[in-house]
């Protein structure tokens, strides 16, 4: 196998020991400097350069730091900074973080510019704004160009890697009367400025991230991008020695393949890890002159490649591309994984031999590479042996599984009736999404518990005070539907994780989310199974305390396979279904020891929803609806079923969601324009719904004739009888003080609409 280079789209940039969000933190208590700061980020790009040339990496990225977010780095890059940021008069680092948190200060008062998840992660982008003033241009002395510098000073020649024109344009909100099109020319030749002296500076390839290709592409969108590349292509291979990477990931280009693969790009970056149709596209035809850089190492997984089966890929590839043409490279950027395995102390070698995190995927690079046989051999053995011992019990379970599991009977308007009489609720009946305010003692308790400083029978009886206080509180507000508070739990899907076997936890395995903020996710390392009761203590404990029904409260499979990194060597379906059959499991001990009402959170469930609309229900929904209905398919027809969602775009998939046949959906809608509510009207949405009827992301309490008008808007679209009013989720965020008051007005609301006012 002859050698073949290796490319990388980009590093983790939040710093080993998470470097950048404590030095950003200090900066903005005014503890330390700019330049101290400015330090931090400097080594932080220095670590991650310098690792990339040690493991021999061919294409290393440079510009893939961010203070903040890529794309709005891309904002300040194109001149692209709303009016109200700039008019505040900071400094450009001010200005940049004031777009990004907000600014509340001496020069002023603005909110942030809104954020949105990045495709299918679990990361989240700054959304730019684009008004009819904007000109899109770009300054001296810019940061691509400067970073650029800074790597070559210290040896290490790099590709500048850029948000390209097209995806910035196709994320990019309008708020005037143009649109895209409006500015592709100005967008084209800010570009060209850019890459003509990046080249100038050195740079001899640039890399233009792409990613937005990877979606469902409209006539009008491929004109936008041909119209953008076919003057940028010419003019750039006119003026410059400059040559152009188009990087594409999280999928395939199957709308505009062709398209690129005429337009003269010198390379072409694809993904094979998740691009159903990358090998087909390819097999179909190459450009004879261009560069392929195949991402076939998983850069959003946690696990060590397969060799030979990307040995297989490559020698696939290899039958239209020659090998001098192809660089082997990770999939997407590896910002969606931790820094490195070396960083675990605590899991077992057995276990973390089977980690791949970024620093154990570039060396895997240039393994795969280098054709290097003993590491190949090395590998064979580890993917020839078990990776865990599998739980005979679960599989037996998932094979006897039929359809009968996964379908509740009788049908929902039967239960409707079997429900009214059992509880006999109010009209507008009033609940909560399940947290209360989370005190600084509230998280004491757990952290001293944790750390073993105190006893689980203190732990328990501190939280069994604070329960019985909530339900009391409850009770004095006079809502209807009462939860127990959730001072048990930090986080929904870690309390369950840590407590059902087949999760393991890392130390330090951080994943940035949005900003500096990381997330730890639980990794699916074995089979699920749930060898004990989770919730049931608190819940019985909470019933006893009130004769208000109160709902016990579970975090459905979905999320929780969503916010973990997932196996690879078993389907999601798969994993659905064993952590399904886990809460399932919890479900009916709920059940049977007096809870009747449960609630089961799918906040996430539409997080992984794939990228293209034609792959929703093949690669996705066919799978994840059924695991929800796994999980309550056998209760009681009293029983009643709830489900909470963190969103409300959930138009397009509204027939799915009555699928999932709960009883009660409540969902965050405050901040929405209630839009969904003439989509659930159209569907005859069978579910009873609780819009959140105010806004919990701030301490402001809503007026009693506030949250009635907004109850008024929601029955002039659903059937009253199916309208339940409760806030949006996040209560444990709040403080106790505005957190009774809005929910006493809540009450007072529902109240008044019953009375018939
Ligand atoms: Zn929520």
């Amino acid at each position: 196998m002859t050698t073949k280079k290796t490319s990388v789209i980009g590093f983790p940039r939040i710093g080993k020991a998470r470097e950048l969000k404590f030095a950003s933190e200090k900066f903005f208590k005014g503890e330390i400097s700019k330049a101290d700061l400015q330090k931090t980020a400097a080594e932080i790009r220095q670590y991650g350069w310098q690792k990339q040339k040690a493991a021999g990496i061919d294409f290393i990225p440079s510009n893939d730091f961010s203070f903040y977010d890529n794309v709005l780095d891309t904002v300040f890059l194109l001149g692209a900074v709303p009016a109200r940021y700039k008019e505040l008069g900071l400094s450009k680092l001010e200005t940049y973080f004031a777009a990004a948190h907000g600014y509340q200060g001496a020069k002023g008062d603005v909110k942030a510019l809104p954020m949105k998840k990045w495709f299918n992660t679990n990361y989240h982008y700054i959304v730019p704004e684009l008004d009819d003033s904007t000109e899109l241009a770009v300054a001296d002395n810019v940061k691509p160009l400067r970073e650029y510098n800074e790597a070559k000073a210290a040896g290490v020649h790099t590709v500048p890697s850029l948000v390209g024109p097209y995806t910035f344009l196709r994320l990019a909100r309008y708020n005037g009367k143009k649109n895209a099109a409006h500015f592709a020319a100005s967008a084209a030749n800010a570009y060209l400025d850019l890459v003509e002296r990046l080249s100038a500076a050195g740079a001899e390839w640039i890399a233009l991230a792409e990613p937005a290709l990877v979606f469902d592409v409209s006539e009008e969108e491929k004109r936008l991008f041909k119209s953008i590349y076919a003057f940028l292509l010419e003019q750039v291979h006119a003026k410059t020695s400059a040559k152009i990477l188009l990087q594409t990931y999280f999928g395939d280009i199957r709308d505009v393949y062709e398209d690129v693969a005429s337009l003269g790009f010198d390379g072409i970056g694809l993904d094979f890890v998740e691009g159903l149709k990358s090998l087909e596209l390819v097999k179909g035809g190459f450009p004879k002159n261009a560069i392929l850089f195949a991402g076939v190492v998983n850069g959003k997984n946690i696990w060590r490649a397969n060799y030979a089966q990307k040995n297989a890929i490559l020698a696939e590839i290899g039958k239209v591309v020659d090998a001098s043409r192809v660089v082997v490279g990770t999939s997407c950027s590896l910002l969606h994984v931790p820094y490195t395995v070396a960083a675990e102390q605590k899991l077992p070698a057995e276990t973390l031999k089977h980690f791949a995190f970024a620093e154990e995927k570039i060396v895997e690079l240039a393994e795969i590479a280098g054709g290097d046989a003993s590491a190949l051999e090395k590998n064979k053995t580890l993917f020839a042996t078990a990776r865990v011992s599998e739980n005979a019990a679960v599989q037996s379970a998932l094979a006897s599984l039929s359809d009968a599991d996964f379908a509740r009977s009788p049908s929902r308007a039967e239960r409707r009736n079997i429900q009214v009489a059992e509880f006999n609720l109010p009209a507008y009946p009033t609940t909560t999404i399940g947290s209360f305010p989370q005190t600084a003692e509230v998280r004491a308790n757990r952290a001293a518990f944790k750390k073993g400083e105190i006893t689980r029978e203190q732990y328990v009886a501190f939280n069994q005070k604070k329960i019985a206080e909530c339900i009391a509180l409850q009770e004095s507000i006079g809502l209807d539907v009462i939860v127990h508070g959730e001072f048990e739990r930090n986080d929904m899907v870690e309390y369950f994780g840590t407590q059902i076997d087949g999760f393991i936890f890392t130390q330090n395995a951080w994943v940035q989310s949005y900003g500096t903020r990381c997330v730890k996710p639980p990794v699916v390392w074995g089979d699920i199974h749930r060898s004990k009761p989770i919730t049931v203590e608190w819940s019985v404990f909470a019933q006893q305390q009130t004769s208000k029904p109160v709902k016990g409260m579970l975090t459905g499979p979905v999320t929780i396979l969503n916010w973990s990194f997932p196996r690879e060597d078993i389907s999601l379906k798969t994993q659905a279904q064993q952590i399904g059959l886990a809460i399932r499991d919890e479900v009916l001990d709920l059940e049977k020891n007096g809870i009747k009402i449960i609630q089961i959170d799918e906040a996430a469930l539409r997080e992984k929803l794939p990228l293209r609309k034609t792959d929703w229900h093949k690669e996705y929904l066919d799978w994840a609806i059924p695991a929800f209905r796994l999980v309550h398919a056998k209760v009681k027809p009293e029983t009643q079923i709830h489900t909470h969602m963190c969103y409300s775009e959930f138009n397009d998939i509204v027939r799915d969601i009555d699928s999932m046949d709960a009883d009660v959906i409540t969902f965050e809608a405050s901040r929405s324009d209630l839009k969904l509510l003439d989509a659930l009207n159209d569907a005859r949405f069978e579910t009873q719904v609780g819009p959140g009827v105010y806004d919990i992301h701030s301490p402001r309490v809503p007026s009693v004739d506030e949250i009635v008008n907004t109850i008024r808007k929601i029955i002039d679209k659903v059937p009253q009888e199916n309208v339940w009013v409760n806030p949006d989720c996040g209560l444990k965020t709040r403080g106790e003080t505005e957190t009774t008051a809005s929910l006493r007005n809540l009450v007072a609301a529902a109240k008044q609409l019953r009375a018939g006012a």
